[in-house]
């Protein structure tokens, strides 16, 4: 059991300054490997809020970012970046203590985190625009401009990374950020914030709010101000913000739930498709939204692939994230703790089979929110645990005769985010992929995306591009500007 730790408080960061609530009030965050108090952490309300919203407003209307040469605004991105890459063992630790992911694990994120500012530094330098052939004497041309302040609101499951992901490329068009963080995982955000400073990021331009989701989460989403969000987090939450934005009419970016299917045809490669399924089921201790937390196997070779499957979760080494070798830390949080353990008494009262796990396996006695891999077999398709997201490493097994049924199972639930699909067969991966109900599907390799890859959620997983190149669109509104140059005079004599 590891010993409590205390780490620096978190204020807000307003204006280049990092500042105290008006309230002067705060809350706790908590280590989730001990359940004690990490650290203090301003707690915003709507005057906070506003305030951020008002510095990134008159950063943007004042140039200071928005009108820098893009060739510059990229330079100093990459600066950031480079500043990240420096630091990152001593945010890294500071991200496993709040979020109990494995040391090594939390720096590595920490890395790419670095590494989408580096990528999205060069769409600063791409084009931007398109010209239309149009009557003589007539230029018509069409641009993409930031929108001023982007309001992002962040989970607690990838905090420094996801911060990275939706600032880079928000701030590399031009736009003012206002971020609010998951009120679990605030402290390395902080951390962020203070780099983009001293790589020479103006004041203003990236601003940090910490606080819980319906006071000051919901005042960013509120203000007249923020014309654009982007949220990570729970498809209801995803709803209410797409509800509250009707009221100014904002652009909005949504990245929801997910209850990715796991297929395994016969086909496949099994000793690869078990060993990715592990990964793809327990990673981050199921803390992902593209968890594969449904394992759909063909009949014939589910005895086979279950065994396997249970022998090596039952390896898993679960434990303090700060020791080596561990695979999987607790969850994030007392509530999502009993969330989890909920849905695992639900899975016994469905009637599905215990094959392994449900308690907190090695680390019993620890205050941590642990949670030892678990594996439920003889899941019927329309139960709970097979349908609502669990956001932990509890895996539902489900059998299936052939392909049809397989895409009936898969398909049959109100999210999209994604699929992964085991198999040999070219035609069938290609034939499968069109009729899976997903945003991203991923064949003998889950959870592959790099940087330059986008996706978009499906159904109840979201709205908008993530990542790559689409990412220009979601963070620009299109202007169009009609010249006559020669084509005549218009209108009334
Ligand atoms: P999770 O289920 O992963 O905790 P949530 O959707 O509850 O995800 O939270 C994700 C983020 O959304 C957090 O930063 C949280 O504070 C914020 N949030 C929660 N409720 C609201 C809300 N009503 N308006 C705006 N943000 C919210």
């Amino acid at each position: 059991m590891s010993a409590p730790v205390r780490l620096a408080d978190a204020r807000h960061l307003i204006d280049g300054r990092e500042v105290d609530s008006v309230s002067g009030r705060t809350f706790a965050t908590i280590d989730p490997s001990t359940g004690t108090e990490l650290a203090r952490v301003a707690f915003g309300e709507a005057e906070d809020v506003d305030r951020a919203v008002q510095s990134g407003r008159r950063a943007f209307q004042a140039g200071s970012w928005s009108r820098l040469s893009p060739g510059e605004r990229a330079k100093r991105m990459r600066r950031l970046a480079d500043l990240i890459h420096a630091d990152a063992d001593r945010i890294g630790a500071i991200e496993s203590r709040d979020t109990g992911k494995p040391l090594g694990q939390a720096t590595a994120e920490v890395h790419v985190g670095a590494d989408f500012l580096t990528y999205f530094a060069g769409h600063a330098e791409l084009p931007d625009g398109r010209t239309y052939p149009v009557d003589a004497g007539y230029f018509v041309y069409s641009k993409r401009e930031p929108y001023g302040v982007v309001g992002a609101i962040s989970p607690w499951n990838y905090p420094f990374l996801l911060a990275c992901w939706k600032t880079a490329p928000a701030l590399a068009v031009g736009n003012s950020v206002v971020l609010k963080m998951a009120e679990q995982t605030p402290l390395s955000t902080s951390e962020l914030g203070r780099l983009a400073l001293e790589a020479g990021i103006p004041a203003g331009v990236l601003n940090i709010v910490h606080g819980d989701g319906p006071t000051t989460g919901a005042s960013l989403v509120a203000h007249p101000h923020v014309p654009k969000l982007t949220f990570t987090g729970s498809t209801a939450v995803g709803q209410a913000i797409l509800r509250s934005a009707a009221d100014h009419v904002k652009s909005v970016h949504l990245e929801l739930g997910g209850k990715t299917p796991n297929l395994i045809f016969a086909d496949a490669d099994i000793d690869q498709a078990v060993a990715g399924s592990l990964f793809t089921a327990f990673y981050n201790t199921g803390q992902i939204c593209t968890s594969g937390s449904r394992l759909l196997v063909e009949r014939s070779v589910a005895d086979r692939v279950i065994a396997a499957f249970v022998e090596r979760a039952g390896r898993i080494r679960v434990g303090d994230p700060a020791a080596g070798g561990t695979q999987l830390g607790p969850l994030i949080s007392a509530e999502q703790h009993a969330r989890v353990t909920g849905y695992i008494a639900e899975g016994l009262r469905e009637g599905a089979t215990l094959a392994l796990g449900g308690g907190r396996g090695a680390v019993e006695g620890s205050n941590g929110y642990y949670v030892e891999p678990t594996i439920f077999t003889g899941v019927r398709p329309g139960m709970r645990i097979a349908q609502e997201e669990i956001f932990g490493p509890v895996l539902s097994v489900i059998t299936f005769d052939d392909e049809e049924e397989a895409l009936r199972i898969a398909n049959d639930v109100m999210y999209g985010l994604a699929a992964t699909v085991w198999t040999t067969d070219l035609r069938r991966a290609f034939r499968v992929a069109e009729r899976l109900e997903a945003g991203i599907i991923w064949t003998n390799c889950p959870h592959y995306l790099p940087v330059n890859v986008p996706y978009e959620g499906h159904k109840l997983s979201g709205l908008g591009e993530d990542l790559g190149i689409e990412a220009l669109q979601t963070f620009t509104h299109l202007k169009t500007h009609a010249i006559n140059h020669g084509g005549g005079s218009m209108g009334w004599a």
